[in-house]
C-alpha cells in the first residue's frame, strides 16, 4: 500500500509500505476513507516530537472501512464504517474504567500513553492502517454521517469539548472568551453551546478568521491587535470577567491572554499545545479563585458528539474547507501549513475525491 511516511525532520514522502496485518486479537484493519491532517502533524514535522522516529506514518486521524478484524473483536466486523478515534482505549485497564483513555495503560505503543497512532505506532495517513483494541477504539457509523463530519469526531470536536468546555466547567449562561480562532479554536466555539454558554467572544488576530467564527457560534469577535482589546471583552462582562477564558493557541502570549480576562471564581481551560515554559503569575492568582485546566482528549466523549452530529447539532461539515484525493497529501501539507493565505481550517484527503 501507499503511505505518508516521516523521515525526520521536514522529510515526508507518499511511498510503498507493507500492507498493515493483524497482530493481536483485538486489532482490526481498517482501509482509509478519508483522513485529515492536524496542527500536531506540522509540529511531528518540525521535529518537536522526538518520540516520532523515521519510518513512522503519520496521522490520528479517519474513517474508513474495517476489512478485517481478530479473533478477539465483536463489536466490529468486516463492511463497518468506522470513526477511528486518535486516543486508543483498551477497555480495562484502570485508567479506561474511569473514562481516562488518554492514559490508557494497555501495551500497545507504550504503557500509560493514549495518542500512539502517527506516534508510537503507525497511522492514519494511508491506504490501511491497523487498529488495536478495535472493539473501544473504534465507533460505527450511522448511515445518514458523511465522512467530512465524521473524521471531526476523530480529535478535534471531543478534544475542544472536553478540554475547553468540559473541563473549563462551561455552565449555563456562561459568558466565554476563546483566544485563537483556528480549527480548535473554532470547535471550542461550537461545542461551548452544549453546556449553555451565553456570550461566546472569539478573539483572534486574523480578522478572516474573526469573520468565520459566527458560524462556530461567537457571538462576538475582538482583535487583540487593536490596544483597547481587554477592556472591549471586559466591558462584554460588565468589568467583572469571562466566566472561562479558554487558551487554543499554544503560546505563552496567548495564554497570558486568557489570563488577563478571566473572573474571580473562573476557569481558564488550555486547550493549545505548548512547546515554551508558561510564566504563571501566582502572586496575582492566588488569591482570585481561578481554576486552571489542561490535558489530552479522552475521546469518552465521542459517541455522545456523534449523536450531536448525526442530529445536525453541530456544525461538523463547516471545518472541511479543502479537499483532496487520498495520495495528494504534499498538496494538502501545503495547503494546511500556510493556513494563514489559504484560509485552511482542516483539509480532508478521501478516497473518493473527484475533481
Ligand atoms: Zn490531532
Ligand atoms: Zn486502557
Amino acid at each position: 500500500m501507499k503511505a505518508l511516511v516521516y523521515g525526520g525532520p521536514g522529510v515526508k514522502a507518499w511511498k510503498d509500505v507493507p500492507d498493515p496485518v493483524i497482530t493481536g486479537p483485538g486489532d482490526a484493519i481498517v482501509r482509509v476513507d478519508t483522513t485529515t491532517i492536524c496542527g500536531t502533524d506540522l509540529h511531528i514535522l518540525k521535529g518537536d516530537v522526538p518520540a516520532v522516529q523515521p519510518g513512522r506514518i503519520l496521522g490520528h486521524e479517519a474513517v474508513g472501512t474495517v476489512t478485517e478484524t481478530g479473533s478477539s473483536v465483536s463489536g466490529i466486523s468486516p463492511g463497518d464504517r468506522v470513526i477511528i478515534s486518535c486516543i486508543k482505549s483498551c477497555g480495562h485497564c484502570i485508567n479506561c474504567r474511569k473514562g481516562l483513555f488518554s492514559h490508557c495503560l494497555g501495551s500497545e505503543g507504550q504503557v500509560g500513553t493514549g495518542w500512539i497512532f502517527g506516534h508510537l505506532i503507525d497511522g492514519t495517513q494511508a491506504e490501511y492502517v491497523r487498529v488495536p483494541y478495535a472493539d473501544n477504539s473504534l465507533h460505527k457509523l450511522p448511515a445518514g454521517v458523511g465522512d467530512d463530519e465524521a473524521v471531526m469526531l476523530s480529535d478535534i470536536l471531543p478534544t475542544a469539548f472536553e478540554i475547553g468546555v468540559l473541563d473549563g466547567r462551561v455552565a449555563p449562561g456562561d459568558i466565554i472568551a476563546v483566544v485563537g480562532a483556528g480549527p480548535i479554536g473554532l470547535a471550542a466555539m461550537a461545542t461551548a453551546g452544549l453546556c449553555g454558554a451565553s456570550t461566546i467572544i472569539a478573539i483572534d488576530p486574523n480578522d478572516s478568521r474573526l469573520a468565520r467564527a459566527a458560524d462556530f457560534g461567537a457571538t462576538h469577535t475582538v482583535n487583540p491587535g487593536n490596544p483597547q482589546w481587554a477592556s472591549d471583552v471586559l466591558a462584554l462582562t460588565d468589568g467583572a470577567g469571562v466566566d472561562v477564558a479558554m487558551e487554543a493557541v499554544g503560546l505563552p502570549e496567548t495564554f497570558e491572554m486568557a489570563l488577563r480576562l478571566v473572573r474571580p471564581g473562573g476557569s481558564v481551560a488550555n486547550i493549545g499545545v505548548h512547546g515554551k515554559p508558561v510564566e504563571l503569575p501566582l502572586q496575582d492568582l492566588w488569591i482570585r479563585n481561578i481554576n486552571i485546566s489542561m490535558g489530552l482528549v479522552n475521546t469518552n466523549t465521542t459517541p455522545m458528539l456523534l449523536r450531536l452530529v448525526a442530529q445536525h447539532k453541530l456544525p461538523a461539515d463547516k471545518f472541511a474547507t479543502h479537499h483532496f484525493p487520498l495520495d495528494g497529501f504534499m498538496d494538502a501539507y501545503d495547503t494546511f501549513s500556510r493556513a494563514t493565505e489559504t484560509e485552511a481550517l482542516k483539509v480532508v484527503l478521501s478516497r473518493n475525491h473527484r475533481g
